[in-house]
């Protein structure tokens, strides 16, 4: 999930294969990025694809971070990855994923039945799968409080409400920031980076100077917030923070870190993209602030003292194509972002309270 309304330059590839595969709109072929490290490719949809990587161990076994979508194509795919590489699926020890959606998580379980790997996510994002049934529900309550035209809400309930499918699985190792993975021989450290969703981890290993993104920073697009797992918190100070954390961890430099993301390329200027990340938030808050006070200022001329819908709101930021293109899932991220900005605002008393 994504929008695109600000376009800052974005970071050079490292990665020559990938951006070329970027291009065409294929997927890249396995690519070794380090000794002993690898990308791999997981198509899914309609074209599209999420990058995986498998890590050697000292002993031979082999960490695998996003195992991508789930389907037989993708298992076979994998399998032919080891055999290039001299490995088998039994060597895969440990599937580690950075968050819940399904282009990462979605082949975990056939990946870990083929392999006997352990499988490791991040605490919040084993709650998160746990209560999906429970969450579904309380997503259909946003969709009837968000006020958005009545043709558009029978969608949303079915792609952002408990009209949605969603797998479940249950982990076998649950991780927390600062984990070391179970790896012989190097170091992978989990970062909790929480916004996309409320578990997205990252994954540091610094000898190398590698980071695995997921879908926290990637090099083009703007990564969607709350997109998964319903805390207390605002998932978008929660993202801002995450992206702060990355800025500031302490490897020699986060900017000398190779960005292994989720999707798209792998880059170096970490620092500099996570910025402009920011930097993108900023433009929509300054637009949230904008549809409010254009809003406020309504009301007064008006002298009615009624206060907005979500939808009020969203149909006055500015969406890439404009809101009368957004439909399901895209409709109900942009409303659920539209809530987060004016909550983080600290101007949710100007919004209609659910009836
Ligand atoms: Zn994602």
């Amino acid at each position: 999930m994504t929008d695109a309304a600000s376009r800052p330059v974005p970071p050079a590839p490292v990665s020559a294969v990938q951006a070329l595969a970027l291009e065409q709109g294929a997927p890249p072929p396995l690519e070794e990025v380090r000794h002993g490290v690898w990308s791999l490719a997981f198509p899914f949809g309609d074209g599209d694809y999420s990058l995986g990587y498998l890590i050697e161990g000292s002993d031979g076994a082999l960490t695998l971070i996003d195992p991508g979508w789930d389907d037989d194509a993708n298992l076979d795919r994998l399998d032919a990855a080891l055999a290039d590489v001299g490995h088998a699926m039994e060597d895969i020890s440990l599937v580690a994923v950075t968050h819940l959606h399904a282009d990462h998580l979605g082949g975990a379980d056939r990946v870990r039945r083929a392999s006997g790997a352990r499988l490791a996510l991040h605490a919040a994002e084993q709650r998160a799968l746990d209560r999906r049934a429970a969450e579904a529900l309380e997503a259909d309550a946003d969709i009837a409080r968000w006020g958005a035209p009545a043709d558009d809400e029978e969608a949303l309930v079915a792609a952002w409400g408990s009209g949605r499918r969603l797998p479940h699985v249950t982990a076998d190792l649950l991780l927390a920031d600062g984990d070391e993975l179970p790896l012989a021989g190097r170091r992978l450290r989990a970062v909790h980076t929480p916004g996309h969703t409320a578990g997205h981890l990252c994954f540091v290993e610094p000898e190398q100077r590698l980071i695995f993104t997921g879908d926290h920073v990637l090099p083009r697009i703007n990564p969607g917030i709350g997109l998964g797992g319903r805390t207390d918190a605002n998932p978008l100070t929660d993202y801002l923070a995450s992206l702060d954390r990355v800025m500031a961890l302490d490897v020699a430099g986060a900017d000398a870190l190779e960005v292994c993301p989720g999707h798209e390329y792998r880059f170096v200027g970490l620092v500099e993209r996570a910025r402009a990340l920011v930097d993108h938030r900023a433009d929509r808050t300054a637009d949230a602030v904008a549809a409010l006070d254009a809003l406020a200022a309504l009301a007064s001329s008006t002298s009615k003292a009624q206060r907005s819908t979500v939808w009020q709101v969203a149909e006055r930021m500015s969406w890439t194509g404009g809101i009368a293109s957004l439909h399901g899932y895209r409709l109900g991220s942009a409303l659920a972002q539209t809530e987060w900005h004016v909550q983080a605002l600290g101007r949710a008393g100007e919004l209609r309270p659910s009836s």
